[in-house]
């Protein structure tokens, strides 16, 4: 009877894997899809930016986990960084007659077009982690404090300095997020709201010069592009004196800038690190923390994210009003988008514990 019992559960685990896997493949554009969960409040349909920074990974799967735990399927698409394949996946999306779309923008203006289609067929939006700008067609806006994110990062930089105790003057240099991302003006704006000052008092000193949004932005936040930056900038400005630190947005960014830093001599005797800041605690990012070498990050507990997005779409769908606990912040230029916003945290090697108290990762994780 048990080996029986054991043979038939071993038949049922090798078919739901196969279903799994099946339900798991490439779609035509050349994005990701996954399919899964029951039918029993429809399908919702979730479009993610790209699968080349760890949290988007965790945000699709802790979304689609909600999303089904409330009785939803789900079809979660990954746009892979490219705007005009997230337009047509978020088309396919459409014609699939998904209940609802969750939406984390490529580019936070190319979705006008397609949220139209949305709208036309009565499918609410909700906007998640990034607003989308310029369209009437979003419903709600998940995301966090990202003025704070911004503030968590650059606060870092003045207490690590010491600035407030009248240390300095200290070197300097910004890095912001892509260009099309409504966050990075955010990000941006926060840490220049307290950095700014000892700028001006020239206590901090940013020997390139590039100190506007325009002239330091990343495009799709990529650690590639900061890496050449940092690089142009060491060899154009620093051939005396050296980085104290690196504002930076995003860990991706962090680990570009670390690598020009280390090809330049930094992390060795004489020539310490500069503090530099980073965004989301991924793995190799605390990691780098645990080792000396990035300095802080901003850790954004995703799994809250995602259930709040889930929450909202459940709302929606049963003709109540979700949760929103702003909705003053994020006017998209055709109307204010009413939005529930959680809290960033700040983490370094003082505190990166919390990480694992908190099941983000595990101690095995992080050796
Ligand atoms: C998110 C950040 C992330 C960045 C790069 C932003 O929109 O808010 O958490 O670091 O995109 O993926």
């Amino acid at each position: 009877m048990r080996t029986r019992r054991a043979a038939l559960s071993a038949v049922a685990g090798a078919a739901s894997l196969a279903l799994t896997l099946s339900a798991c493949g490439q779609n035509s554009d050349g994005g990701s899809e996954t399919d899964s969960g029951s039918s029993k409040g429809g399908t919702i349909g979730i479009a993610m930016p790209t699968k080349s920074s760890e949290r988007w990974i965790a945000d699709g799967n802790n979304v689609k986990k909600d999303l089904e735990s409330k009785g939803y399927k789900t079809k979660l698409v990954y746009g892979e960084d490219d705007p005009e394949n997230q337009v047509s996946q978020i088309e396919n999306l459409i014609t699939q007659n998904v209940k609802a779309l969750i939406v984390a923008a490529i580019d936070n203006k190319s979705l006008n077009g397609v949220l139209q289609q949305a709208k036309d067929a009565n499918i609410p939006v909700i906007a998640y982690d990034r607003l989308i700008l310029g369209t009437e067609n979003v419903d709600y806006y998940a995301s966090f404090d990202n003025e704070k994110v911004g503030r968590l990062q650059g606060t870092y930089i003045i207490d690590k300095l010491g600035l407030k105790e009248g240390k300095g003057p200290f070197n300097i240099e910004l890095f912001a997020g892509s260009n099309d991302d409504n966050n990075t003006k955010y990000f941006f704006n926060g840490a220049m709201s307290v950095l700014q000052p000892y700028i001006d008092s020239k206590k901090l000193v940013v020997k390139s010069g590039q100190t506007k949004l325009t002239q330091v932005t990343t495009l799709r936040w990529d650690g590639a592009t900061a890496q050449r930056r940092m690089d142009d900038i060491l060899t154009g400005k620093y051939t005396s004196g050296k980085v104290d630190a690196v504002l930076s947005p995003y860990d991706g960014i962090s680990i570009g800038i670390l690598s020009a830093l280390k090809s330049d001599g930094y992390g060795s005797a004489g020539k310490p690190w500069p503090v530099v800041t980073g965004q989301d605690a991924e793995l190799a990012s605390v990691k780098s923390i645990i080792a000396g070498q990035q300095t802080q990050t901003v850790y954004k507990d995703t799994r809250e994210l995602a259930k709040v997005a889930g929450n909202m779409v459940d709302a929606v769908l049963n003709d109540k009003k979700p949760e929103t606990n702003d909705t003053k912040t994020y006017d998209n230029g055709a109307k204010v988008v009413p939005a529930y916003l959680l809290q960033p945290v700040s983490i370094d090697k003082s505190n990166y514990q919390d990480l694992i108290k908190n099941g983000t990762y595990s101690e095995g994780d992080l050796k």
